[in-house]
This record gives C-alpha cells, sequence and structure tokens, in this order.
C-alpha cells in the first residue's frame, strides 16, 4: 500500500507541473486525525472525493474540509487567488482550538495597546510558499488590528480536482498546533501542544479583505505576491534624521484621501491651511496636537497638522494620502513635534 501511494504521488506530482490538472481517480490511503481539537476525543476528518495525497514527500489535504473538521473557517478570496483560514480565540469556548487560540493571543498582550483578542487567521496564496498569520485584537475604536508576521512553508498551496490543497504540516504548525506522523498507519495527527508559548517576531500588519468569495476555483494561476505592510508613499518627504522635540505618544494612524468616501462633502479643503496635500497634511484631535504643528510620524516622515475630524479624537492621526485604497487597515506609529 505504501509503494501504491508513492508511486500514485509521482504521477500526480508530474501532473500538477502541467497545471491542468483534471479527474484524477485516485483513493489515498493517508488520514487526518483531530486529536482534542473540537473535544477532548480523537476524530477522523471525513475527505470528500478528493482525498489527502503525498506529493514530494509533504501531505497535502483539503482545506475546506479540514479547516472546518477543525472549528475553523474558510475565506476563499478568487480575485487573489487567497484563502483565508480563521480561528476564533474564546477562552469560554466548547471547542478546545478556540480556547487555546484564546490562551496564544494572551500570550502576546497586545504591545501595551488596550486591545481584545478576537481570532488567528492564517492567509495562503495560490502556488506561493509564503503564507500569513495574524493575531487580531479590536482596539478601542472597535477597529481591527493584525500583529503577525510571514512564514515560508515547504510547499505551496495547490489545486487538484478544482480543490484547494494545502501542505498539512505547515498550514497547522502556523497556527501553532502539533502535528504527528505515523508512517506505518499513514495518519497524521494533530493535537493541542500541552505548553502555549508566544509566537516570536511579531510586528503590526495590515489586514487582509478578501476578494469576491466563491465556493470554488478555476485552474491555478500565479499571481505577484501582495505586499503585506503598510507602505508608505514614494515621493513623500521623509527626512530619516530630523531634529526631534516633545515625544507625543504612540498614535493610532489611519488614511484618508480627497475621495468623495473619505471626505463627504468638505471636498479638498483642510481646517486650517488649503487644501490637502498627500504627503504633508494630517487631519488631528487639536487637543492632541496643536493646530498647524509640524510633527514627526515614524515610517512615515514629517506631517503637518492641517485637519481635523469627526472621527479623529484622542490619539488618532488621519494621514493624507493621495489614493485611501492603497492603505489597508491601521497601524500604531510613535510620533514626536519637531525640534522648533
Ligand atoms: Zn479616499
Amino acid at each position: 500500500m505504501k509503494k501504491f501511494t508513492k508511486i500514485a504521488a509521482a504521477v500526480i506530482s508530474a501532473v500538477l507541473m502541467s497545471s491542468t490538472v483534471s479527474a484524477l481517480a485516485f483513493e489515498s490511503a493517508i488520514n487526518v486525525t483531530l486529536n482534542g481539537i473540537v473535544d477532548n476525543d480523537i476524530h477522523y476528518v471525513s475527505f470528500g472525493e478528493t482525498r489527502p495525497i503525498q506529493i514530494n514527500d509533504s501531505t497535502f489535504v483539503p482545506i475546506r474540509r479540514l479547516a472546518e473538521s477543525a472549528g475553523m473557517t474558510v475565506t476563499w478570496d478568487e480575485p487573489n487567488k487567497t484563502a483565508l483560514i480563521s480561528l476564533k480565540a474564546n477562552a469560554a469556548s466548547a471547542l478546545p482550538a478556540e480556547r487555546y487560540a484564546a490562551a496564544i493571543i494572551s500570550k502576546i498582550g497586545g504591545y501595551g495597546l488596550e486591545l481584545v483578542p478576537s481570532d488567528i487567521t492564517a492567509e495562503m496564496k495560490l502556488n506561493d510558499n509564503n503564507a500569513v498569520i495574524r493575531y487580531n485584537f479590536i482596539d478601542t475604536d472597535g477597529d481591527t488590528v493584525a500583529i503577525g508576521k510571514t512564514i515560508t512553508m515547504d510547499s505551496a498551496a495547490t489545486m487538484l480536482n478544482e480543490t484547494l490543497m494545502i501542505p498539512l504540516r505547515n498550514s497547522m504548525e502556523i497556527f501553532g498546533l502539533y502535528v504527528d506522523w505515523n508512517q506505518d498507519t499513514l495518519t497524521a495527527d494533530i493535537s493541542i501542544p500541552s505548553y502555549v508559548s508566544a509566537p516570536k517576531g511579531l510586528s503590526i500588519i495590515a489586514n487582509y479583505s478578501p476578494g469576491v468569495v466563491s465556493s470554488s476555483s478555476s485552474a491555478p494561476i500565479v499571481t505577484e505576491t501582495v505586499t503585506e505592510t503598510v507602505s508608505v508613499e514614494e515621493n513623500d518627504p521623509v527626512d530619516t534624521n530630523p531634529a526631534l522635540g516633545q515625544y507625543l505618544g504612540r498614535f493610532k494612524i489611519t488614511h484618508y484621501c480627497t475621495c468623495s468616501e473619505c471626505n463627504g462633502g468638505w471636498g479638498n479643503t483642510t481646517a486650517w491651511a488649503g487644501e490637502i496635500i498627500p504627503g504633508q497634511t494630517i487631519a488631528v484631535d487639536p487637543t492632541i496636537i496643536g493646530k498647524l504643528r509640524w510633527v514627526y510620524i515614524d515610517g512615515y516622515g514629517i506631517r503637518r497638522a492641517e485637519d481635523c475630524g469627526g472621527a479623529v479624537k484622542g490619539y488618532h492621526i488621519d494621514v493624507a494620502v493621495s489614493d485611501h485604497h492603497d492603505y489597508e487597515g491601521v497601524t500604531y506609529k510613535d510620533v514626536y513635534y519637531l525640534a522648533e
């Protein structure tokens, strides 16, 4: 049986290379068990027509069947050919996996910010070895803040019989779960580690909002890698060594532009200084940052407090950019007055 699996895997591997996988009648002997994930027992994952398969010594499993069996949800972003696997964090849940997610997030703490844990997500793109893990929090304004990192997997997600297949070990280890492979029974056993340790090397990164969601997908195509971190416009006047004055604190940073969605009936005009200038104008709470004061925002550079807004209160800066669509999500940065 072992031999048969390996030969069949080699054949399928060759077919996969051609990127045109079609109806492969192949019953694999690989099983996956969930051990203490959904309750205290061991459960076999029930797969549909497309079974787990070994390709180049890695076990690939249908993502939706595996994730949903483990109490996770899967969103498929068709335009970006990306799957978002989500595990809710809930310390009071009946599901051990959700209690485990809450335990991991509590180890992170929240970077000294007042943040409420919501879930852990893993973003996997078709034919891309890089997966992004995000530990998501809700801040005091109700916005989602993602703290996470990119992880390089041994294998990329691939498509088989119009089913997205993910590398089993990598995809579960990303969530901090333990995968034990039994070669005699060809069974992968997924369990929660007895000791929960804090993930390392995290930073605040952009959120991921899926595009058009569909349940199935067409043949795999290779697309560019999405830039994950919030980027700064190239023409921004970033002074790497400005003379800094008073440290104002760590501010929540959002972005706006002159479009009607961002600006409603206000048009292009700022509250205190004429037109909005992307790369210069910021909207602030004038009780925190003085009107028309020049500030330095870490990672952005020099900006001027020229605007205010109903939604900009307290330690929050809305940074004017040329197109808000280029800036997904929220970030937090240290802010200083420039030396006078
Ligand atoms: Zn806009």
